[in-house]
């Protein structure tokens, strides 16, 4: 090996550089890196909606001796709970021997909704010889991508006597899928003409589920009457059940590894299972009795956190209220010593689309999990930017634990921006900052990660929680 020069030394020891983990990585470690992707794909398989990331979460706390918590039951040192909140978030918490109220809580907060489509209250019709569904896109989707794609119909109907009836359909091989209509080519001068948001409305993402007449000569929408009579045979339901029900299509691909060399996956709903996977195997991974730590899995994210389910509700500071009462705490102290990592992707820098990064302060991929001391749009507004000590905080302890990260906000100022549940928990008093996954092609029905940046992120989780 040749001896650096000053200058070479100078510019190692002065200067700030992302580093690429697979460059760095020997093959043990790409190994491990490979092998914890595994895991991960199988959870966003088992995993598309909030209520199943919810209970596939507890399957994973359950076998390492998790057990439930309701609201008011008692606490003390030594737990390991979980609190399912009305199916659709979960707090999974072990309580630790040090004083929380000297020490606070370690939080990692998640969530679990992804961007879907998912059906209105009446949502079944039928024209011209085919049955439909409609629609109510929630969370930021681009509108055109969901056509033309195979669709899975996935979430819950409560019947007339208040019985909750689970309905999956698309995923099994042997299942039928679902389809949103789009133009032909042949005929779509006039929508090629459209705006890319125009093009596809609201209105038009109409989901097709069938086009065999119920026989029966005298009855109206035959097709309609077919599909209700397939429904009513499978899950007992009628049309009104569609009243009371949460039914949502999702993508009904399959996690899959990208490229020769496997290095990425392709999924829907990385954006943000990919910080939930970590933050729970994390958890999971450490048996560390000292730290109290909480892992949060949050539902509503992508239309603003709001509700019971969501991250404005009050059920992560009534649990560390109930937390801070049994074991003698005050509980505001607590959460004044707490500290949060809000666990969400990121933008990844795609050169594809380079006009709208600031590539210095872009995430790049295969660089590690990624901090944004600040979110928000038009100078910040609708963040809490975490405070230079906190980040260094996290510096200082990714360093010892020989954590590979990066730094990065959210495109080119002027371009947009973005918001997670970072605000919302920094809002209780407890310092939050957030730590993710950079994402391609993010709210798209298969999003890509690198197998590289789970894993750091997992790791920097870890460190965090030991
Ligand atoms: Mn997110
Ligand atoms: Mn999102």
């Amino acid at each position: 090996m040749s001896e650096k020069t000053i200058g070479q030394e100078m510019l190692d020891k002065l200067s700030y550089k992302r580093r690429n983990i697979y460059e760095e990585a020997t093959p043990e470690k790409i190994k491990a890196i490979y092998d914890y992707s595994e895991g991960y794909k199988k959870f966003l398989d088992d995993a598309k909606t909030e209520r199943e990331a919810t209970e596939a979460a507890i399957a994973l706390v359950k076998a390492k001796g998790f057990s439930e918590y309701k609201l008011g039951d008692k606490i003390s040192v030594g737990d390991k709970k979980y609190l399912n909140h009305h199916g659709k978030s979960l707090i999974v918490f072990k309580v630790g021997e040090k004083d929380i109220e000297r020490e606070g809580i370690k939080i990692l907060a998640a969530h679990i909704d992804s961007p879907r489509l998912d059906l209105k209250q009446v949502p079944m019709y039928e024209d011209s010889g085919m049955g439909f569904l409609k629609t109510h896109y929630y969370g930021g989707v681009k509108k055109y991508q969901w056509t033309a794609i195979p669709l899975a119909l996935h979430g819950v109907m409560v019947k007339a006597d208040g019985e909750v009836v689970n309905v999956c359909i698309g995923e099994d091989d042997s299942d039928p899928v679902f389809y949103i209509n789009d133009l032909l080519p042949h005929l779509g001068a006039k929508q090629a003409q459209e705006t890319l948001g125009n093009a596809i409305s609201g209105e038009t993402l109409n989901i097709l589920i069938g086009g065999l007449p119920y026989d029966d000569k005298e009855v109206s929408d035959k097709i309609k009457l077919t599909a209700l009579s397939i429904l009513n045979e499978k899950y007992g339901v009628t049309e009104e059940d569609f009243i009371s029900a949460e039914l949502s299509l999702v993508p009904a691909f399959k996690a899959r590894d990208i490229g020769f060399d496997r290095a990425l996956i392709a999924a829907y709903g990385h954006d943000d299972r990919v910080c939930s996977y970590p933050a729970i195997t994390a958890l999971l991974d450490n048996d560390d009795t000292k730290e109290t730590v909480m892992v949060v899995l949050a539902d509503k994210e992508e239309i603003g956190s709001m509700g019971v389910t969501g991250m404005q509700s009050a059920f992560l500071v009534d649990l560390m209220a109930e937390i801070s009462k049994a074991l003698g705490k005050n509980e505001a102290v607590v959460r004044n010593n707490s500290k949060c990592l809000s666990a969400d992707v990121t933008a990844c820098y795609d050169p594809n689309f380079a006009d709208v990064y600031e590539k210095r302060n872009s995430a790049m991929i295969s660089c590690g999990t990624t901090m944004s001391k600040y979110t928000g749009a038009r100078g910040k507004s609708g963040t809490s930017d975490a405070s230079a000590e906190l980040v260094g905080y996290f510096r200082k302890l990714f360093a010892e634990n020989g954590v590979i990260w990066q730094t990065a906000e959210l495109g080119k100022i002027d371009m947009g921006g973005g918001g997670t549940v970072a605000m919302y928990i920094a809002n209780q008093n407890i310092e939050t900052v957030d730590l993710g996954v950079p994402v391609i092609s993010m709210h798209a029905p298969y999003e890509v990660v690198s197998k590289a940046d789970v894993y750091s992120t997992y790791e920097a989780f870890c460190a965090f929680v030991k």
